[in-house]
């Protein structure tokens, strides 16, 4: 059995912990590895490799950086397959879906090749007579991450691109379901000529994110999970005095007016709501389907299911992989159980589909889902589609407005006064206009409202270099002698 270590220091580690906890091939329901659990000795001496690496590498120049961020990118791009593998054994989702996965997280090191110009201050010459103020952005120190399991690949890369270009040192908590991926990320920053300890990987579970939140040589905390785990994670962190940003769930709405194209908006729903398994944050959960488009639509939805072939990720063919657990699939059945009992129609039952080997499920689409329907309410996180129907427009957007999460969404239509609207009075952070998942390019910023997101700052692009930099602002006079006297007042800048 292959055992999963940290990478503390640019080299393996087993640690000091006994405990471990299992990784599985999804797409077999078998154990393919055992996950070291870090102790809180681990993460002391994680971060204090970190905290030793941030103080160096902050005095690295921008060229030497950019050059390494450079580096980086081509081997990553290089290492695309092997990725991919990784990510597929373990997270279960189609080899395509991970290369995908890949590419995402390739933009977000891209940008930070930029660092040179992103790490640019301001200067205002002559703000008084003989002054001049500028601004600085200097790298926080230690930012740890902790990602969810959906992205081993990708939500890591958002959040370490921009932490080490800007001269910080990273340590990220990856999901302990699949954390393979992880590793090889470290041993590429490390053959991209990374300096060792500024990129760590620490394996574990709460032990290890408590450690971390509590630990005073961590600076800020970059989180991307369930929302329970957000909201702890914001508070704790923020508590003990360290800049967090923390990102939630999500129930992303699709919303279809009737002048829509049916089958652009049934391709789009089929591909969202069922990629990866519906295990993505930005994935459509619910269609709200306006007044006469409903019936078609679902028929549409309908035809397209029984085609898509489901089977292992890395099976030539596949569309659609396994959940990532037999826990996580008795969930969602147990989810479409109870909506049904709550009264949706069940239109295409996806729990035929469940398999005893490997964690697959089939499609589900669920019809007259109401408002206050568990399958409405919370997130489930698999191959289930729910439709709630509305007669108008603005039922549509007061249903989108009164989730509780608020990450993604998206509107098909043509007609540009609705969409006008639609982004104007959502109440969103991600919209799409004909486009069903619009996670954000990576020289924009992703982050969504309410309970899908605490802090201020959404993650990566350029509020991942705000979040990930301090800023200083200096004043600065360069007096003649000559010209020096005594005065008391305080310095205003009328008359000087
Ligand atoms: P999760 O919240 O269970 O786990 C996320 C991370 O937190 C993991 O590293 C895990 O080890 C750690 N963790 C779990 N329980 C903890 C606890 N009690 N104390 C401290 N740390 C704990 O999430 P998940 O199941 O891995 O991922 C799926 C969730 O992530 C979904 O809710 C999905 O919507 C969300 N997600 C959100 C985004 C986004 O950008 N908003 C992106 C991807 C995933």
């Amino acid at each position: 059995m292959e055992h999963v270590q940290h990478w503390i220091n640019g080299r393996l580690t087993a640690g000091g912990s006994t405990s471990t906890s299992p990784v599985f091939n999804p797409a077999t329901g078998e154990q393919t590895a055992e996950l070291t659990l870090a102790t809180t000795e681990d993460v002391d001496a994680a971060v204090a490799s970190a905290r030793a690496a941030a103080d160096s590498w902050r005095l690295t120049s921008l060229a030497a950086r950019t050059k390494v961020l450079f580096a980086f990118r081509e081997l990553l791009a290089a290492h695309t397959d092997e990725l991919a593998a990784l990510v597929t054994a373990e997270h279960g989702k189609v080899l395509a879906d991970s290369a995908g996965e890949v590419a995402r997280g390739l933009e977000n090191v891209e940008y930070a090749c930029g660092i040179a110009n992103l790490m640019k201050g301001e200067f205002s010459e002559q703000a008084s007579t003989g002054i001049d103020v500028y601004s600085i952005r200097q790298p926080v120190g230690v930012i740890a991450g902790i990602t969810p399991f959906n992205f081993p690949l990708m939500v890591p890369l958002w959040m370490c691109a921009n932490a080490i270009a800007c001269g910080n040192a990273f340590i990220l908590k990856p999901s302990e379901k699949d954390p393979s991926a992880s590793l090889l990320l470290a041993k590429l920053w490390q053959q991209a000529g990374l300096p060792d300890g500024v990129f760590t990987v620490l394996q574990g579970d709460k032990v290890a994110v408590d450690g971390l939140l509590q630990h005073p040589d961590v600076d800020a905390v970059s989180f991307v999970g369930s929302t329970p785990i957000a909201q702890y994670i914001y508070e704790t962190g923020t508590k003990a005095g360290k800049r967090v940003q923390a990102l939630g769930g999500a129930k992303n709405h699709m919303m279809v007016l009737p002048d829509a194209d049916l089958d652009v908006a049934a391709d789009a729903a089929v591909s969202a709501a069922y990629g990866a398994a519906g295990e993505r944050c930005m994935a459509i959960s619910v269609i709200v389907a306006v007044g006469s488009v409903a019936d078609p639509l679902i028929d549409a939805i309908k035809d397209r299911l029984p085609s898509l072939r489901i089977g292992p990720g890395d099976q030539e063919g596949s569309e659609m992989g396994p959940l990532i657990s037999a826990a996580h699939r008795d969930k969602v059945v147990d989810y479409i159980d109870r909506g049904e009992q709550e009264g949706a129609k069940v239109v295409v039952d996806g729990r035929t589909g469940r398999s005893e080997d490997g964690f697959f499920l089939g499609c589900t689409l669920l019809d007259d889902v109401s408002p206050d329907n568990v399958a409405y309410t919370d997130e489930i996180f698999g191959p289930v589609l729910a439709v709630v129907r509305v007669d108008t427009f603005d039922e549509g957007l007061e249903l989108i407005n009164s989730h509780k999460f608020a990450n993604g969404t998206a509107i098909f239509t043509r007609d540009g006064g609705a969409v006008r609207r639609f982004q104007f009075d959502v109440q969103v952070g991600m919209v799409g206009v004909n486009v069903p998942i619009p996670v954000p390019v990576g020289y924009y910023s992703f982050g969504g409202w309410k309970a899908s997101l605490f802090g201020d700052t959404h993650m990566y692009g350029p509020e991942g270099i705000n979040f990930c930099t301090r800023r200083k602002v200096v004043t600065s006079r360069w007096p003649d002698p000559g010209t020096s006297k005594i005065d008391l007042g305080f310095p205003t800048n009328g008359d000087h």
